[in-house]
């Protein structure tokens, strides 16, 4: 390519509203612009590296015999209203009508309609195991776009669905995405983790996401760099800690608790300050749920979160405040389970022992001080319900976990009957029974990947694409292409590389060489050919890899040779 027919607008200054490296940098480089929030056009660089992408990942999931299809991105509403998914995804489903008023949503995901597809396609035990893949544009409305390519409205996304005739072959059909999957990001120059994952909304019994570690990430991960454990936030669990790692002062063991006043405390943090100096992890949080129906109370230490996927009930949600009032008869801030017996209460299993603590009196502006958690609270479950924090013990081992942020890229998901069971995706086995399919799911976020290599693959002057995904693998850049020895070593040069079969650009624009430079380190192009007249005087051309601080000195004929080998590394 000719830089001068090419479309790169590159940009110099940081876009206002660009909060993470690679929303930054992808548009700055020219590779995507908006056209609305969380909508995104893919400019020709961008295309190319989406592509790349594309490529390997097809690749990978024709080797695992995953057969592609392309279903459609319009979906007629009933099928999602037989899943009982038009209600529960409700709030995330572009919702259209057609001309004779039937409705339809634009598909955020493909289970209904893959699993529609094998309910009519599939009849027997031996037309199984199968794995149906797409690459395919997705919608979800995303209440709240953000960070470029990581939170978008549309997006393009490969979606896997495996159809087995029982666990064992299910439990191969997910093996064999896992393995792939792990090859898809090596090859994309991805650093990937892992994790056990809760399976949400999916509804499935087991599941891994594929994480790429970044500060830029919305997802939380716990790591174990003993022994490797990684475990999505959600599902993260520790070496409980007793009461023994958080002693109490003998001063503050008491006999039976005392209620203080605490004008204008409303939070944790309030009680912390003076006059109570109550450090929050000598506090009981005190949150009021609706577990399957009622009112329940949960504890965990006020230094803690409450971790709300391992709340043990079907369905759980916060209380409304005038549930609140009505149930313990103060405001949240002053809210406790010292005495409370009507209420269930299940309490987090590192409270068990716990004394000393000091939590809500259950009247505005109190509080009790010297509880002792066995003694003064009726206990009804204890259990894990705390978000794990670093430095914390592992589950696994004698290690220490650590949280980060990530960008999840990748999701498997062991889906069970849910979806055949509800759609009639039936076989008929050896002996002629009906049985539903067991089925998988494995998504790839194909848009999602281009900015998280970004957010991995970056330094203070551009992106620093790995080979296998850049938009062009060397850039040409003849400094002055007025001075005509310059533009013809910089011609074949750029000639011998395309018949090489290696993917080049030439920049051939009429700039200073400061532009060109910025713009090659920019765009992040995995090797720079510099062709200028001081160069050629000392007899060479100056090849240079985008990782690389000091520029080699080559003749222009060995150039292709040099420029082979730096991509081979
Ligand atoms: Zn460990």
């Amino acid at each position: 390519m000719r830089w001068s027919q090419a479309l790169i607008p590159t940009l110099r200054e940081v876009p206002k509203d660009a909060e993470i490296p690679s929303h930054q940098l992808l548009l700055r480089a020219g590779l995507i612009r908006p056209l609305a929030a969380g909508v995104y056009t893919f400019l020709p660089l961008g295309f190319r590296v989406l592509k790349k992408i594309e490529r390997i990942v097809r690749e990978e999931m024709d080797r695992a015999g995953a057969l592609e299809v392309l279903m459609p991105a319009l979906h007629p509403r009933e099928i999602w209203e037989q899943t009982g998914r038009a209600t529960t995804l409700d709030e995330i489903l572009f919702k259209v009508k057609d001309r004779s008023d039937r409705a339809f949503v634009l598909g955020p995901t493909h289970e209904e309609i893959v699993t529609t597809l094998a309910a009519a396609e599939i009849r027997s035990y031996k037309q199984l195991p199968k794995n149906i893949y797409q690459i395919q544009t997705k919608f979800r409305d995303e209440p709240r776009p953000r960070f470029g390519l990581i939170r978008v409205k549309e997006f393009i996304m490969k979606d896997a669905y495996s159809f087995d005739v029982d666990e064992a072959g299910a439990d191969r059909s997910y093996q064999a995405m896992y393995e792939a999957y792990k090859i898809i990001f090596a090859r994309c120059g991805l650093r990937t983790i892992d994790v056990e994952a809760h399976s949400g909304a999916m509804g499935g019994s087991s599941s891994h996401e594929f994480m790429v570690v970044s500060p830029a990430g919305e997802d939380r991960v716990a790591c174990c760099a003993t022994c490797g454990y990684a475990a999505n936030l959600e599902k993260a669990t520790s070496r409980v800690i007793g009461p023994t790692s958080r002693p109490v002062p003998p001063e503050e063991r008491v006999a039976h608790p005392a209620k203080f006043a605490t004008p204008g405390v409303r939070t944790i943090e309030d009680l912390t300050k003076p006059p109570f100096n109550v450090p929050a992890e000598r506090q009981i949080k005190t949150l009021v749920y609706v577990l399957d129906g009622k009112i329940t109370l949960l504890l965990v230490h006020g230094c803690d979160e409450l971790n709300e996927a391992k709340i043990p009930a079907a369905t759980a949600r916060p209380a409304h405040p005038d549930e609140i009032r009505a149930a313990l008869g103060a405001l949240p801030g002053s809210l406790g389970a010292v005495g409370v017996r009507q209420i269930p209460v299940i309490a987090d299993a590192t409270l068990r022992g716990a004394t000393g603590m000091t939590t809500g009196a259950n009247e505005n502006e109190f509080h009790v001080r010297g509880v002792d958690v066995e003694r003064d609270i009726t206990v009804a479950q204890w259990v894990d319900l705390r978000m794990v924090q670093t430095g914390e013990g592992c589950p696994k081992c004698d290690g220490i976990l650590r949280v980060d942020s990530a960008i999840e890229v990748g999701h498997v998901f062991k889906l069970g009957t849910k979806y055949s069971v509800a759609l009639g995706a039936n076989y008929l086995d050896e002996k002629g029974a009906s049985r539903p399919m067991i089925m998988g799911c494995y998504g790839i976020g194909v848009s999602r990947c281009v900015a998280a290599i970004v957010e991995q693959c970056h330094d203070e002057k551009g992106i620093v694409w790995p080979r296998s995904v850049a938009p062009y693998e060397v850039a040409v850049l003849p400094l002055n292409i007025n001075h005509g020895p310059t533009m013809e070593v910089a011609e074949e040069i750029y000639r011998e590389l395309l018949d090489a079969g290696v993917e080049a650009i030439l920049d051939d624009r009429p700039d200073r060489p400061g532009v060109k430079f910025n713009d090659a380190d920019l765009i992040g192009f995995p090797v720079r050919v510099t062709v200028g007249e001081k160069s050629l005087a000392k007899g060479g051309v100056e090849v240079k890899a985008r990782c690389e601080t000091e520029a080699a000195l080559v003749p222009p004929v060995q150039a292709v040779a040099v420029i082979r080998e730096k991509l081979a590394v």
